[in-house]
């Protein structure tokens, strides 16, 4: 059955949802579901968050600042203020509102695209001059950085964690979960016929919703393939100086570098370190066999990075 029409039907005919994948995608789209009524039951071979999941580990960066891509800027609006909800709900704190300094280069198209969309979508940033960045921040080199712009409401969010309360909130409100891994069972006329679950089990139910994030080209080879190709990004944590509070959140938010490469880091998040991280799109990644060694080269690269913007790190 069609997802639309699963809903159409809700709640006079409640319909079984299966959600396959209880990532940030998998596991939101379940509880959302189930607030709509639907009997949901949500699957994940390893768990929310696990550490091959692309939702995984420590911490993800929520900020507005996507250039021309109003979208984007009005789906992060969004979800700060439903974090805020469900955080309450939940008893939970899994943001951190550090805020978020995006430092722009002569090349600024990106950003100058990016202030508008910001303030339509009522979000509080400041437009900082270099000379007001480096009053601001002087444990950061802004060499070669024209401005930054501020982003007041951004921040980062205990990724694992967050995965978790999700989870945790869904079981609360009557969702079923299992820990298994699903197979698409074959497609007859326009319907699935059911799962094939690693328990040698099958589940059958209205409709199938596979968040899988990077799996979801193996799993569905034909018709999705390689449209989605999961590449390798390596993060770092550094220790950060003893008794320094520099490099902390208390006195630098999220950061993020929009220069010749784009590197972007979170301060020292819950004594787990100062995150460095290059965006750089790297070589295809398997997700569920890759070597997740960390490359020399990779290392190379991010402390030459950190000496030269954060040389008294
Ligand atoms: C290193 C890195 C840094 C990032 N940083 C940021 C950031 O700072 N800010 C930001 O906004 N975004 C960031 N992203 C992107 C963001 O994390 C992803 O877009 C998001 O987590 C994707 O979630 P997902 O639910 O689609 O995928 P996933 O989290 O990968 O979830 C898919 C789930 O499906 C499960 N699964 C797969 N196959 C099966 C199966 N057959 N049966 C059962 N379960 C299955 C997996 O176990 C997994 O839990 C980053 C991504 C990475 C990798």
């Amino acid at each position: 059955m069609p997802l639309a029409d699963a809903l159409a039907a809700v709640p006079a005919n409640k319909p079984h949802i299966a959600v396959i994948g209880a990532g940030a995608f998998g596991g939101w789209t379940a509880l959302n579901l189930l607030r709509q009524g639907a009997r949901v039951t949500l699957l994940d071979a390893w768990g929310p968050g696990n550490s091959r999941a692309s939702s995984g580990g420590e911490t993800r960066v929520i900020r507005a600042t996507y250039g021309p891509d109003r979208v984007y800027v009005e789906m992060v609006a969004r979800s700060l203020q439903l974090w805020r909800e469900n955080e309450t709900r939940w008893g939970l704190k899994l943001y951190r509102r550090t805020g978020a300094l995006w430092m722009a280069s002569q090349n600024d198209a990106y950003e100058k695209a990016s202030l508008p969309l910001l303030r339509e979508a009522r979000l509080a940033v400041e437009e900082l001059s270099s000379a007001e960045v480096r009053k601001r921040y002087p444990q950061i080199n802004f060499e070669g950085v024209a401005w930054a712009i501020y982003e007041k409401d951004a921040g980062y969010l205990l990724a694992r964690r967050a995965c978790e309360g999700v989870l945790e909130g869904f079981l609360k409100e009557g969702g079923e979960y299992r820990q298994l891994s699903a197979t698409p069972g074959a497609i007859k006329g326009r319907e699935m016929q059911g799962l094939v679950l690693s328990d040698g089990s099958t589940l059958a139910a209205d409709c199938y919703v596979f968040a899988c994030g990077p799996w979801i080209g193996s799993l569905f080879p034909k018709l999705i393939g390689d449209r989605v190709q999961p590449t390798r990004q390596e993060i770092f944590f550094f220790g950060t100086p003893a008794g320094d509070p520099r490099f902390l959140e208390e006195q630098l938010p999220v950061w993020l570098d929009n220069g010749k490469e784009f590197f972007y880091g979170i301060p020292g998040s819950e004594r787990r370190g100062f995150k460095l991280a290059d965006d750089a799109r790297g070589p295809s990644f398997d997700p569920t066999h890759g070597d997740r060694m960390p490359s020399l080269e990779g290392v190379r690269a991010a402390r030459r990075y950190l000496e030269f913007r954060f040389p008294s790190g």
